[in-house]
């Protein structure tokens, strides 16, 4: 496959905005893998890797992990098999150093292809983050009421527990959305002045942001 074939996708929101979701909805289809920074730093932290340890502070407290263990990760993560023909990035770039590392990373395969940038009320972001349940296992996003799994606290997919993420508390959330449109936010900038910035509207419900979403990424030929 020549290298500027591969596809990388870039998805920005606010927390809570359904980046995850859409992620996990459309990665099978697209045959590319979703990489979620986030996801990476609680895999890390259930096997109690030193990274881990480090990012739980940062993410108790709702802020940004340190942009050079971040970096390092995603980096590491990208250069695996399964990246071969691109990537959903879900999380990351976090702020404009992480989007100057980014470019950098993928400069030998023409850089990112488009950035979906996921469009949310904040009162709809509390809603969402304050119902929001993981499973355990897999890493399936359900929430109480817009997605509720089939049977109580249990997961659809591969019977795993439901939990409830600690950084999901509402003091937490504040902090979450206020780094975001302080540190997150301009990177929307970045992306627009090269073209590649797309709206989505977020507030519909699942399967309409689905089919959004596959238009706007079916205009850069990814399908
Ligand atoms: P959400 O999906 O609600 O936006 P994530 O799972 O993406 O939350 O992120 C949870 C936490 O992980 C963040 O609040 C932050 O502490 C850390 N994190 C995730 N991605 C990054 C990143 N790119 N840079 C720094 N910290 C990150
Ligand atoms: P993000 O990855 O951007 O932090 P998630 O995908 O985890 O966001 O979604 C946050 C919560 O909102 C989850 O509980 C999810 O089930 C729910 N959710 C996602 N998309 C929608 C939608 N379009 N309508 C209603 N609820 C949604
Ligand atoms: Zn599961």
């Amino acid at each position: 496959m020549a290298a500027n074939d591969r596809k990388f996708i870039v998805f920005i929101g606010p927390p809570g905005s359904g980046k995850g979701t859409q992620a996990q909805i459309i990665r099978e289809r697209l045959g590319l893998p979703q990489v979620a920074t986030g996801d990476l730093f609680r895999y890390n932290l259930k096997n109690n890797t030193e990274l881990g340890l480090l990012a739980k502070q940062y993410m108790d407290a709702g802020e940004l992990v340190p942009n050079e263990v971040t970096i390092r990760m995603v980096e590491e993560r990208l250069s695996r098999e399964d990246c071969a023909k691109g990537a959903i990035l879900d999380g990351f770039p976090r702020n404009l150093k992480q989007a100057v590392a980014l470019d950098k990373m993928l400069a030998p395969y023409g850089g990112v292809t488009v950035a979906p940038l996921f469009e949310v009320d904040d009162d709809v972001v509390v809603e969402r983050i304050s119902g929001r349940r993981i499973c355990r296992q897999c890493g399936a996003v359900y929430h109480v009421k817009f997605n509720p799994p089939k049977r109580d606290s249990i997961c659809d997919v591969c019977g795993g527990e439901l939990y409830q993420r600690d950084d999901d508390r509402p003091e937490t959330v504040k902090t979450r959305l206020f780094v975001y449109y302080k540190q997150t936010a301009p990177i929307i900038g970045y992306y627009f002045c090269r073209g590649i910035l797309e709206d989505i509207n977020a507030m519909q419900p699942m399967e309409d942001v689905t089919r959004a979403l596959l238009d706007v990424l079916a205009k850069y030929g990814i399908r």
